[in-house]
């Protein structure tokens, strides 16, 4: 699903260029479970916003689906993400005006789905993410496990191919935190490819592979499991 070769990325800042990925290389087949971990500054968001189309790569080649991405223009790079990628984030990221119905909604509208395939769609999720007895609620009334559960229904009410998550239990306890794994666990299990960056050695045993970056290289990789087997 995704073939990254020699990708570099580097800010300037006034006078400091920082090299923030230094020719990374790293494949991630479909149905595959891949952690990213690595000290603080090692480069692991901006990897994942690459992956994620949100930024460009400074040189390399990134292919996503047998499309070549790098030096995609931002429009192209929307049209790409929509539908095939969604992303769950540490600070679960809702929209505070918006309902946990209309949170999950919001990526049906920008498909242009009709309004009762939306209904049907969102409240499908809802249910899986066992959280639809809150359709109603802003996300300030809900506990930080139950947003992170509404921001994962968000992410695969489109059923994307790939989900990029970013520290997804950062703000959780254990037991929220446990929750969330078992859900991208499961969601991963149906054959949605998943990429984690992660800080907790726990979480990182759900994934079948991990990948440790160091100053914007890959280190190590570690296989935990193949692709398949149980955790
Ligand atoms: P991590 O996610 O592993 O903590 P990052 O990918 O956020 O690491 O950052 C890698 C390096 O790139 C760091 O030195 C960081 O300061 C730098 N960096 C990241 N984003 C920017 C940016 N937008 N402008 C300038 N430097 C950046
Ligand atoms: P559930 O059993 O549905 O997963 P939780 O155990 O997450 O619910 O939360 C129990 C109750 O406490 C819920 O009604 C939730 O709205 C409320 N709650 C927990 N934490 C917060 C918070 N930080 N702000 C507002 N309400 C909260």
């Amino acid at each position: 699903m995704i073939t990254i070769k020699d990708l570099v990325k580097s800010f300037r800042t006034e006078e400091v260029e920082t090299l923030a990925l230094n020719k990374v290389n790293l494949k991630v087949e479909a149905g595959e479970f891949v952690a990213i971990m690595g000290p603080s500054g090692c480069g692991k968001s901006t990897l994942l916003n690459i992956i994620g189309m949100l930024d460009n790569p400074t040189e390399g080649s990134y292919n996503f689906a047998s499309n070549e991405v790098a030096g995609l223009r931002e429009n192209q790079r929307t049209q790409l993400r929509k539908g095939n990628l969604g992303f769950v984030f540490q600070s679960f990221n809702l929209i505070d005006e918006l309902t946990v119905f209309e949170n999950v909604e919001l990526p049906l509208i920008y498909l242009k789905m009709e309004k009762a395939e939306r209904r049907e769609k969102v409240m499908q999720v809802l249910e899986r993410m066992k959280i639809a007895h809150r359709e109603k609620h802003f996300p300030h009334q809900l506990s930080g496990g139950q947003q992170q559960r509404v921001a994962i229904a968000r992410a695969v009410v489109t059923k994307p191919k790939l989900i990029l998550a970013d520290e997804p239990t950062g703000n959780l306890d254990s037991k929220n935190g446990l929750q969330v794994m078992n859900l991208l666990t499961e969601l991963n299990q149906e054959g949605t490819t998943i990429v984690m960056v992660t800080h907790s050695e726990h979480d990182s045993h759900f994934a079948h592979r991990v990948v440790n970056l160091f100053d914007g290289q890959i280190v190590t990789e570690s296989q935990n499991r193949a692709m398949g087997a149980e955790v």
